[in-house]
């Protein structure tokens, strides 16, 4: 990640006007005092290569804040005029180093040994009643991926909507399978964004939704799971303050508007526990 900051750190900065803008600061600064290291501001102007768009936010506003023109951030990020914005949608603030390809998806049937089915465990829907759903999607560091989520079968086309609809938003998801394909080396399974796995609710015997194929999980990091103050996975005690918007994250107002439309209920609303990156059609 940070070789790839840096990558997008070495692309020439925008418009001459900006490059002014950027070097003016450091010139006053050596003006006054003998020190060459750039103030905390203008180095954190040169290191910020997105921007995570929050409630009332327009495109000439986030352009205006950064000293940047809307047509070019629309260019970098594919959006045309009048340039539309959403809640939680990653900007680029810089010129890709690769397009963006156009959003495609497929469907496929699953089979026993997709997902290592064992009857004696007796789950409650068979791999013929689930689907294998390609969908692209944008990455963290702003790259393309096809990646693939098991849902149940009747739910296909609901799944292609929503991550079609994230795509266009250009929400961010840090990973999905195939994982050794879209971040290779990477073991900790409990960041991916996934669908079906037959599996009780965690200290219980009762299923849950994900081994009924109903629910998903989004960016399960930046968006944990909360119950009785114990967080899962452990490491998203770093976004528990939900009132930032940060890369990955999920908001009311934001990603999880495109399950609203879909007819999919939010973990993020219940008040008994808070499970920010699920989503289920049953609302459990
Ligand atoms: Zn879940």
């Amino acid at each position: 990640m940070l070789k790839r900051l840096l990558a997008a750190l070495s692309v020439p900065l925008v418009t001459p006007a900006l490059s002014v803008l950027l070097v003016l600061p450091a010139l006053s600064v050596l003006l006054v005092v003998p020190a060459l290291a750039p103030s905390p501001a203008d180095a954190a102007a040169r290191t910020t290569v997105w921007h995570v768009v929050a409630p009332g936010e327009t495109m000439a506003g986030i352009a205006a804040a950064f000293r940047l023109r809307v047509a070019d951030i629309g260019r970098w990020n594919q959006i045309v005029p009048p340039y539309p914005v959403h809640v939680d949608e990653t900007l680029r603030l810089t010129p890709p180093v690769v397009q963006l390809r156009d959003w495609r998806t497929r469907v496929e049937p699953v089979t026993p040994a997709m997902v290592n089915w064992d009857a004696r465990k007796r789950c409650p829907v068979t791999p013929a009643n689930l689907r294998k759903v390609w969908v692209s999607y944008i990455d963290l560091q702003g790259a393309y991926h096809d990646g693939s989520i098991i849902v149940r079968r009747d739910l296909v086309t609901r799944v292609q909507s929503i991550f079609l609809t994230l795509f266009r938003w250009r929400y961010r998801i840090m990973a999905m399978a195939p994982m050794s394909v879209n971040m290779p080396g990477e073991t900790d399974m409990s960041i991916v964004t996934a669908g079906y796995n037959c599996r009780p609710v965690a200290g219980t015997t009762t299923w849950s939704e994900h081994a009924y194929g109903t629910a998903i999980d989004i960016n399960p990091l930046q968006n944990p799971m909360i119950r009785n103050g114990w967080v899962s996975p452990a490491a998203g005690t770093a976004w528990l303050n939900r009132s930032r918007y940060r890369i990955g994250m999920i908001h009311a107002e934001g990603a999880a508007r495109a399950f609203a439309s879909n007819g999919y209920y939010w973990g993020g609303r219940w008040n008994s526990l808070k499970d920010y990156m699920h989503f289920s059609v049953t609302n459990r």
